[in-house]
């Protein structure tokens, strides 16, 4: 156990650094205001397998703005929501478990907001013919087009006011690869000549495709997976020329702006409902690798059926994920005009296995653990109500502070991992690895400098104990450094919940905000940390998952990139016919630090002779 940080068995007696502090422990916690005690009584367990998250809305902090804090945040964080009943409250894991989101997109777009705060450094930069002109930092050195009207989306051109500027260089044949999809969606998107072509022949089976192909992503399970699977779904439409619709549902309408100039991402909320999204059945049966399977598609057919579903979520049935991935008759998969893609997977580095695709995503990314960070980027803007959360927590709690350190703490599976144990497993990885300032437990009060460092810890976790034992330690006693710490945590929700926009905004500010620390601590397993990193283009410590109580020494380990882990990559050579390790055949293609049989792109230092 580190020292300076409780020992107790539960959150609730380890606020205080020491065990021979118990009495003034006791003090603090009584002397604890509102917003850094645990609200809610009605938790049985550490981690409450509750169902309602009622009263947990309210974020939490130990810096001094707490009642600027609630003002900010209260009247949009409190909508509640019907939560999933399972997704916590079994104890089991709840990755990979849901169904997808067959709701109706609700196309409802951005309108922006002009709210002073935001405009103050816009100069008068708002039509498109002004922001031809934008500097390079603002268009993240030409990942971003310039052109789309600034107050519809107010973070689009302001990531670079938060975030420092990425060493990261998107290649030119990246840049030039986006501006020639950014014409294709224009032409062929949502109500245009040839979408509506496209539109009659999926819905009558019968007339002409227009001319343009299509790609529909359907998202399956929690935020983080379903954002790594679009940002793997639109490599794959940018390797293919197809155009990428989105099924938002009604739970992430309201996240993120259009990422394409003149034109709609969102399928259109009159699309024939005889395309079954929701049943797994029905989209199995009219599933790529069961049609080709079955003989229902094959290369010599005149006619091919006007659309498909790629299942490549993580599920037992694979028949899809094995013709895919081996990328089997690929120009037969050209003809049909419709593909629907269903995923919960980080498969963008499955393209660089693929012989018709490795070339030109190699070219396009010559840096191969820049995927996800430069396409992340390009598409993921907060809208304005995610933005206004994102900016007002930013500048109230973070903002001055000389260094923000991220701390991610996910928890799979709460009837086996204890709070205490993560507790102490992630303050042996931050004591290892110096992320957090050691409190000095002899004297009262730091020395006074005039020079004082400051550093804030933005805490994320559905729980708030963590939190809680943090903030206590550093209110509790100073650091041996002298620092100032302030300790936040936007939001507790408790448990995970399904069909509520609030609920993945609010998971999407925090991923952004933990994207904008200069230290990154995350949880393994934890795809809501791979967008943090990639987005942050950060190498974060990964915490280890605790399997079954055990724990591991270290606690945590540096990771090999800023790229997500995908979970589940091929592990079958369609060539040879053989078992695969996908993770030892390329020097730029390594198994995950977090995840054993995962595989990651990493730097390669022969990728800039390519
Ligand atoms: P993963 O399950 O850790 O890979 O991440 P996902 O994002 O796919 O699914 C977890 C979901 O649980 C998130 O999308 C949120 O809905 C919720 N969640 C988990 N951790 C947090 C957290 O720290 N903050 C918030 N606001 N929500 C969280």
């Amino acid at each position: 156990m580190p020292p300076g940080f409780g020992n107790g068995t539960s959150s609730k007696n380890n606020s205080l650094p020491h065990a021979n502090e118990t009495g003034e422990k006791k003090q603090l916690n009584r002397t604890l205001s509102p917003g850094f005690r645990k609200e809610s009584g009605s938790r049985n367990d550490s981690f409450g397998n509750g169902t309602s998250s009622k009263n947990n809305s309210l974020p939490h902090t130990s810096g001094p703005n707490e009642k600027e804090l609630n003002r900010t945040l209260a009247p949009g964080f409190r909508k509640e929501s019907s939560s999933r009943k399972d997704s916590f409250g079994n104890g089991a894991s709840s990755k990979y478990n849901s169904s997808p989101n067959a709701g109706r997109p609700d196309e409802k777009q951005d309108n922006g907001t002009s709210a002073p705060e935001f405009l103050k450094e816009s100069d008068s930069r708002n039509d498109s013919s002004q922001s031809t002109r934008m500097p390079d930092d603002k268009l993240l050195d030409g990942l971003l087009a310039p052109g789309f009207d600034e107050r519809s989306c107010l973070s689009r051109y302001r990531s670079s006011l938060f975030r420092k500027t990425s060493p990261h260089k998107p290649s030119s044949y990246l840049l030039s690869k986006l501006r020639r999809y950014e014409d294709l969606h224009k032409r062929c998107g949502p109500h245009t000549k040839p979408y509506n072509k496209a539109f009659k022949r999926l819905k009558y089976s019968h007339g002409s495709s227009g001319g343009c192909n299509y790609l529909v992503w359907i998202p399956v399970n929690g935020l983080g997976n379903r954002m790594i699977s679009l940002a793997s779904t639109f490599l794959y439409a940018l390797l293919t020329d197809r155009v990428l619709l989105v099924e938002l549902g009604n739970d992430m309408s309201d996240l993120f702006c259009e990422p394409f100039p003149n034109s709609s991402w969102m399928l259109p909320k009159n699309f024939p409902r005889g395309v079954e999204f929701r049943s797994p059945d029905k989209r199995h049966a009219r599933g790529y690798g069961n049609q080709l399977k079955n003989g229902i598609i094959n290369e010599s057919m005149e006619s091919l059926p006007s659309y498909t579903f790629l299942n490549l979520d993580h599920s037992h049935y694979d028949l899809d994920r094995l013709s895919f991935y081996c990328n089997q008759n690929p120009t037969l998969l050209r003809k049909v005009p419709w593909l629907f893609l269903i995923s919960d997977q980080y498969f963008a580095p499955s393209f660089f296995l693929t012989p018709t695709f490795k070339k030109e995503v190699q070219r396009m990314f010559p840096e191969k653990e820049t995927v996800f960070h430069h396409l992340g980027r390009y598409l993921f803007h907060p809208s304005n109500e995610a933005w206004g959360l994102i900016i007002r927590f930013y500048q109230a709690y973070l903002a001055k502070a000389d260094e923000r350190i991220g701390l991610q703490i996910r928890v799979f599976n709460t009837k086996t991992t204890t709070v205490q144990t993560v507790l102490d497993e992630l303050l042996k990885c931050t004591q290892k690895e110096k992320l957090l300032p050691q409190v000095d437990p002899q004297s009262p009060v730091a020395t006074p400098s005039k020079n004082q460092r400051s550093k804030a810890i933005l805490v994320t976790s559905l729980y708030t104990e963590f939190f809680e034992n943090i903030s206590s330690t550093y209110w509790a006693k100073p650091t041996v450094t002298g620092e100032a710490i302030g300790v936040y945590q936007p939001s507790h929700e408790e448990i995970q919940h399904f069909g509520d926009n609030m609920h993945n905004m609010k998971a999407w500010a925090e991923m952004y905000l933990l994207s904008l620390s200069d230290v990154l601590v995350t949880s393994a397993w934890s795809t809501f940390g791979y967008v943090a990193q990639g987005l942050g283009g950060l190498k974060p410590w990964v915490l280890y998952k605790i399997e079954q109580g055990n724990t591991r020494n270290p606690s945590c380990v540096r990771d090999l990139s800023m790229e997500p882990c995908f979970h589940f990559p091929p592990t079958y050579d369609c060539r040879t016919k053989t078992k695969m390790n996908a993770g030892s055949l390329f020097p730029y293609l390594k198994y995950c630090e977090d995840l054993d049989w995962g595989v990651k792109l990493v730097g390669d230092h022969q990728e800039l002779q390519l």
